[in-house]
């Protein structure tokens, strides 16, 4: 059984690696400098152990409790991103284990995300979660452009927090590449601000190429390595 799922796992990784490697040469850039981060959300933290096995540095995890339970059952030593929506009550309890949160979208995580980092005695990486959609899809999670430098001034300014960069999700069965670009446009224009914010995460299963050659430095990849998730997640 276990046998069975590394061999799954491995070759879903391979497969993904590849990709990256191959996105990456297109666009004329190094593969080392595009960071895959595996997004476990509704897997078993058995999943996490074998990965980690596997030589995988970067999870990924959508909600909380389920990440802080895998987050306290994972080996030492992985770096962990929290890419879901945030709630509010629920966010000071992520920044005492999440190394990167990349959906910071409203003004309203920053003190808690702040606080809770500050009672674990860490510095929190946060991402400014831009939405992109063209037309208003209602419910879907990010800040509009317009707000980001505000938020990311909130975010530089949080004594626990660093801010990291950008982070967006391509709308759902349109071309990613001009979402991409947008989200590149502004990642450009926040470094202006703040040079060491140079994270830009974009891209998942489905788009990680268009998000590699837009210039991601992190995709965000679920089902092309683990499978198909259970129950939708
Ligand atoms: C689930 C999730 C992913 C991974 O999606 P896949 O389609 O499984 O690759 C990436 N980013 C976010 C924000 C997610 O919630």
């Amino acid at each position: 059984m276990t046998a069975r799922r590394r061999e799954e796992l491995a070759t879903g990784l391979a497969r993904v690696e590849a990709r990256i490697a191959l996105a990456a040469r297109d666009a004329g850039r190094d593969p080392a400098d595009v960071t895959l981060v595996v997004v476990t959300k509704t897997f078993p933290a058995s999943d996490v152990q074998i990965l980690a096995e596997l030589g995988v540095r970067h999870v990924g995890e959508s909600r909380h409790p389920e990440a802080r339970d895998k987050h306290d059952a994972a080996p030492m030593g992985l770096v962990w991103h929290f890419v879901g929506a945030v709630q509010r009550n629920k966010a000071a309890a992520i920044a005492g284990y999440a190394d990167v949160v990349h959906s910071v979208d409203r003004a309203r995580l920053v003190d808690p995300l702040s606080r809770g980092a500050a009672d674990a005695d860490r510095v929190v990486r946060c991402l400014v979660q831009v939405n992109l959609d063209p037309v208003e899809s209602g419910g879907r999670a990010g800040c509009a452009p317009a707000e980001v430098g505000e938020l990311a001034d909130l975010v530089a300014a949080a004594d626990h927090l660093e801010l990291g960069g950008v982070m967006a999700i391509a709308p759902l069965g349109l071309d990613p590449a001009p979402t991409f670009d947008r989200l590149a446009a502004i990642a450009t224009q926040l470094r202006a601000t703040y040079p060491s914010a140079v994270m830009l995460s974009a891209g998942m299963s489905g788009d990680l190429e268009a998000a590699v050659a837009a210039g991601a430095t992190h995709v965000r990849v679920g089902r092309a390595v683990l499978g198909e998730r259970p129950s939708g997640g």
